[in-house]
């Protein structure tokens, strides 16, 4: 495989991962961002992100001089093969994603390119982004594919190095071609579509997703309803391969810097031709209830009322494995909890104690939360949670009420320290 000069505009979470990856495989790669201290210490070596194998891969591309930082994305562009796009597209005024930080750089770069040069985009843009990206080139000579990303957070390197598929989505099939031939060492299904399918796929993957979350959360609150236990009916049902194990685990609500925003995205693009899409609003809506609906779930094991109540939160990352707290489910239910009037305090093994997130007082350990609540929500799934010594927790807390919304907690081992561990889905019958 040849070695191809490659940028990254946009070096977060899919543009570092990228980067560094595709250095890995021994392309020749330049990463930029705005972000100007972000460059100066990824030059330092030190990553943003909490994901295993990014730092070694990045220290290893600094070594072998095939990965690069850089502010100046003018200059980096003039001899490129390869462009990728890796930034951001959140959720815009209309619902819709909004491509402003897309269309200014394809606009800033445009005089830029070289001859050949094809622009990749790998950000989760609405279908017709390639279309328009083209459009607002202008040049003939610059093809533009599209090629999602799949990566989680938390197992990015591996996912982009053991890819389930890799998808690039291409109206000129030589382009395609030669994005495809970027990834001939991973040995890993490529599938070349059309570029509006490629567009398509990703949403439809992360809305896929989020619908099955909402359904697994709706099969808990019937379990509730029918005291039935959520874990048992979802173990046996995912036995059928047409249905599957994984994503098959009630939460709190589903959230994350994708889900939320990408199933927006897609009821936006349904309305632009009239399809209401009744499916996902009501996953969409479901997820709203869920979140709610754990905030009832305290305050009823609570005695009604949260006003004034002191809650301990063990967890406020969107899952466990990773730092990142856009649009964390926790932080949102922590949100409707103080709503409600009750006062916050929390514990994340990847926020500084001392710090505060939107209001809650973030403590070192999650003993000292314990001291100073009268109740606590488990929100995230971190290991080190299960593994408490619950005895101690239990001489701390000021109550007996624990709400576990991941199911994570071992229900017998807090029932001995003298704690109520109130799962999803689970009935609370002895
Ligand atoms: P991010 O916020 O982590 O990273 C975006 C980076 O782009 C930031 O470092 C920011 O400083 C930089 N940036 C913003 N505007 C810029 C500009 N004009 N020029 C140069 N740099 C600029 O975002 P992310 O999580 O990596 O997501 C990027 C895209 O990939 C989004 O469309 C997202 O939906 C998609 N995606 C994300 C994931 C994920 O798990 N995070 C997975 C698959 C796809």
């Amino acid at each position: 495989m040849a070695e191809r000069r490659i940028v990254v505009i946009g070096t977060g979470y899919v543009g570092l991962t990228t980067g560094a990856c595709l250095a890995s495989l021994g392309h020749q790669v330049m990463c930029v961002d705005i972000d100007v201290e972000k460059i100066d210490r990824l030059r330092a070596g030190r990553i943003p992100m909490l994901e295993p194998g990014l730092a070694d891969l990045v220290r290893d591309g600094q070594v072998s001089g095939r990965l690069e930082f850089t502010v100046d994305g003018d200059a980096a562009v003039a001899g490129t093969e390869f462009l990728f796009l890796c930034l951001p597209t959140p959720k815009g005024a209309d619902g819709g994603a909004d491509l402003r930080a897309t269309e200014s750089t394809v606009a800033r770069i445009r005089d830029t390119l070289p001859v050949g040069c094809v622009v990749v985009n790998k950000s989760t843009v609405p279908v017709g982004t390639s279309v328009r990206i083209a459009g607002l080139l202008d040049r003939p000579d610059v093809a533009v594919v599209s090629n999602p990303e799949f990566l989680r957070e938390g197992s990015a390197v591996t996912d982009f190095l053991k890819p389930d598929r890799i998808v690039v989505g291409a109206d000129v099939p030589e382009a395609g071609a030669r994005v495809a031939g970027l990834y001939s060492r991973l040995r890993a299904p490529v599938l070349v579509t059309d570029a509006a399918s490629a567009e398509l796929v990703k949403y439809v993957a992360n809305c896929f997703l989020a619908m099955k979350l909402s359904f697994v959360n709706a099969v808990a609150e019937m379990c509730e309803h029918f005291d039935a236990d959520v874990d048992e009916v979802l173990d046996a049902v995912g036995r059928d391969p047409r249905i599957g194990r994984s994503y098959l685990r009630p939460g709190p609500g589903w959230g994350g810097s994708c889900l939320p925003k990408d199933s927006d995205a897609m009821l936006r693009m349904a309305d632009t031709v009239g399809f209401s899409f009744p499916l996902l609003r009501a996953t969409i809506e479901s997820n709203a209830q869920q979140l709610e609906r754990v905030v009832t779930k305290l305050a009823t094991a609570f005695g009604g009322s949260l006003d004034g109540a002191r809650v301990g939160l063990l967890g406020l990352t969107f899952k466990a494995g990773t730092n990142d707290l856009r649009g964390s489910p926790a932080l949102a239910v922590a949100e409707l909890l103080a709503a409600r009037g009750a006062e916050l305090l929390a514990c994340d093994p990847t926020v500084a104690g001392g710090t505060e997130v939107d209001g809650i007082t973030v403590m070192d350990d999650p003993y000292q939360v314990a001291e100073n609540a009268e109740a606590l929500v488990l929100l995230t799934d971190w290991p080190q949670f299960r593994a408490l010594d619950w005895v101690r927790m239990a001489k701390f807390l000021d109550g007996t009420v624990v709400l576990d919304t991941r199911n994570h907690l071992d229900p017998e081992k807090l029932g001995s320290a003298g704690l109520v561990c109130h799962g999803i889905g689970r009935s609370l019958k002895p």
